[in-house]
């Protein structure tokens, strides 16, 4: 039986997940470093985030971002038709923030001495109440309990969990941001309290207004955020996902690293979406693209190592709670961790495991509606 009062936790990778989870076990009173393999800033995830209430609760509660400074908001919700009129709208609260601005928030509250950058995890073992992570440097870290939060293609769980992989679910999600100032104000007018949509035959596509790079949310400092879910069905996405370097990439190619001529392609397929989505994507300078995939895991603990954030499920965007997910699933290993370490996993399992079944096939269902 181990003691659950104060753990020394090492969290392999340092975005969301592993943020979330370090900031909630060190208001426990637990010790966490966080190992990230990055040797600088992370690579912006896009963009737009709808702003789950847990992942904001946490934030105001520990004094990290007052909501309605990292937020902008919209109450209707909006269909356009084919021609860019109205085909319907309802009222809709939404909140919506930048995963730059979340990230930036989390690792200013996380202290930079037990954040270590450059540290690749390559093993991850578990031994009686000890479990360990090998780096690529040659270094190791020995704590209570390791936490994997390395996203989608983490190596830690392949080697936890052979097999397991994520799915492609057949098509991809063209994505870019762009300054409203750089929107013609005709359009950037349409967006202003409206979260708005244009379902196509095998398409769909959406935009909001998001907090600006330094997370100004008046109005002039906002960025938009559009998302264009597309099957591209007569071409191989195996192409799409290769940069303008050659390099094949396994989940998205980054702003500023599609080929040529696939941006060239997307922009000429845009002029035919309603005019305020042609618009949105003419003004956007590094449009981007993420294939869209689906995974589950069997299991999140495996003695003292846990799995969580995408490492563990992803559910497509669709639900807007990939951040969210992650944020819950650290924030609940912190709720969890007390008396017994291995009867608090395991409660935590079950729950993090039903939740993250449930989100997947949420997201699932979500994307067959849309796509066909
Ligand atoms: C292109 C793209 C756009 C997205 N846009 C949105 C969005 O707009 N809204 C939203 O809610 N969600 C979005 N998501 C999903 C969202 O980014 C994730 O759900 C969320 O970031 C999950 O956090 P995570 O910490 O689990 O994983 P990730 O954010 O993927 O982070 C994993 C971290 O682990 C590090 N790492 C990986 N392997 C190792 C290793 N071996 N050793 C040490 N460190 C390692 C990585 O460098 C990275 O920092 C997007 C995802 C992608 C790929």
């Amino acid at each position: 039986m181990g003691d659950a009062d104060r753990l020394d936790v090492a969290v392999s990778g340092g975005s969301m997940g592993g943020l979330f989870t370090g900031l909630a076990l060190r208001y426990d009173g637990h010790a966490v470093d966080v190992f990230e393999r990055s040797t600088g800033e992370l690579e912006s995830r896009g963009g737009g985030i709808v702003a789950q209430p847990r992942m904001l609760d946490f934030l105001d509660a520990h004094g990290i971002a007052a909501p309605a400074e990292i937020t902008t908001t919209t109450s209707r919700r909006r269909y356009l038709d084919r021609n860019d009129g109205v085909e319907r709208e309802y009222a809709d609260r939404m909140s919506f923030t930048s995963w730059d601005a979340v990230y930036r928030q989390l690792r200013d509250a996380f202290p930079d001495d037990r954040y270590r950058m450059g540290k690749r995890t390559v093993d991850a073992d578990s031994a009686g109440r000890t479990a360990t992570l090998a780096f690529d440097d040659g270094s190791t870290a020995r704590a209570d309990l390791a936490v994997v939060a390395e996203g989608g293609r983490s190596s830690t769980r392949d080697r936890l969990l052979p097999g397991v992989e994520p799915e492609y679910a057949g098509y991809v999600a063209w994505r870019g941001v762009t300054p409203e100032s750089a929107v013609p104000a005709a359009v950037n007018e349409r967006f202003e309290d409206v979260f708005t949509f244009y379902q196509g035959p095998h398409d769909l596509v959406l935009g909001y207004l998001i907090p600006g790079p330094d997370g100004g949310t008046a109005a002039g400092e906002r960025r938009l955020n559009w998302v264009w879910y597309d099957d591209v069905r007569d071409r191989d996405e195996r192409r799409l996902l290769t940069d303008e370097d050659g390099r094949r990439r396994e989940f998205s190619v980054p702003p500023g690293k599609l080929r040529s001529d696939v941006e060239s392609r997307l922009r000429a397929d845009a002029e035919g979406l309603p005019a305020t989505f042609a618009d949105l994507v003419a003004a956007t300078d590094e449009p981007f693209v993420q294939a869209i995939y689906d995974l589950t895991v069997p299991r999140m603990v495996f003695d003292r190592i846990c799995l969580l954030g995408d490492a563990a499920f992803v559910a497509r965007p669709h639900t807007a709670a990939g951040t969210a997910k992650a944020a819950a699933d650290g924030i609940e290993l912190g709720d969890a961790l007390e008396g017994d370490v291995e009867a608090a996993l395991d409660r935590w399992e079950r729950e993090r495991l039903e939740a993250g079944r449930r989100l997947v096939a949420e997201g699932r269902r979500m994307g067959e509606n849309y796509m066909n």
